[in-house]
């Protein structure tokens, strides 16, 4: 696979996500980045941090990007996926709440070690519809959320146009595409799986408190 390069992570992309945590409907694509050290690959386990008390879930699809590209047409954008595949933009909500409220940045709340877990890629061509890919999240067997790319606010192809015109776009960058509604606490024991028909299925189990850094 090609080497990850960046996490671009886009916040606030699916109607009923923005209204279950109160937040105004985005009129742009809110970004956020988090460090490659934050990717935990499948079946790896997890650590919560050692602050915050609220660690939640987040299923997102995720797009590997394959091509050097800049100001790229959306007409053009698939044509620079490499990938698809599934990821958690894990969250400490609470944290999160409080640097919100204050104004401050997010990576306390969202750029943690193991804080963005990935599934496998599945190569990408133009016969995937990137605007009807759904996905399931299970917690312990349990569905928590229920999405389908179709819902997003501002769809893939918009993202990477977005994107690209703030950042040369490189082979390598990650973009977690957004979660939709169901977002919900994590705690040990916790066995999460991602689950799409087209991209397969990926777990992680939640182990204790890491002591410092994970
Ligand atoms: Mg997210």
């Amino acid at each position: 696979m090609i080497e990850p390069r960046r996490i671009f992570c886009i916040g606030r992309n699916y109607r009923e996500h923005v209204r279950e945590l109160e937040n105004e409907t985005p009129a742009e694509p809110v970004v956020f980045m988090k460090p490659v050290a934050c990717l935990a690959r499948k079946g790896q386990t997890l650590r919560r941090p050692p602050y915050g008390e609220d660690l939640q879930h987040e299923a997102e699809a995720v797009v590997l990007i394959g091509k050097e590209g800049a100001a790229i047409d959306e007409a053009a954008a698939s044509s620079y996926i490499a990938g698809i595949s599934l990821g958690l933009d894990l969250t400490l909500r609470d944290v999160q709440k409080q640097l919100k409220a204050k104004g401050l940045p997010w990576e306390l709340a969202k750029a943690f070690d193991q804080s963005a877990p990935i599934g496998q890629f599945i190569p990408f061509d133009d016969s995937i519809d990137l605007e009807n890919i759904s996905f399931k999240c299970f917690v312990n067997g349990r569905l928590r959320q229920e999405g389908n790319t179709k819902d997003m606010i501002f769809p893939i192809k918009t993202l990477i146009r977005f994107l690209s015109l703030r950042w040369r776009l490189m082979p390598g960058d990650l973009i977690y595409t957004g979660t939709p509604a169901g977002v919900g606490p994590l705690v040990s024991g916790n066995k999460i799986t991602l689950e799409s028909d087209l991209i397969g299925r990926f777990s992680w189990e939640m182990a204790g408190v890491a002591p410092g850094g994970i």
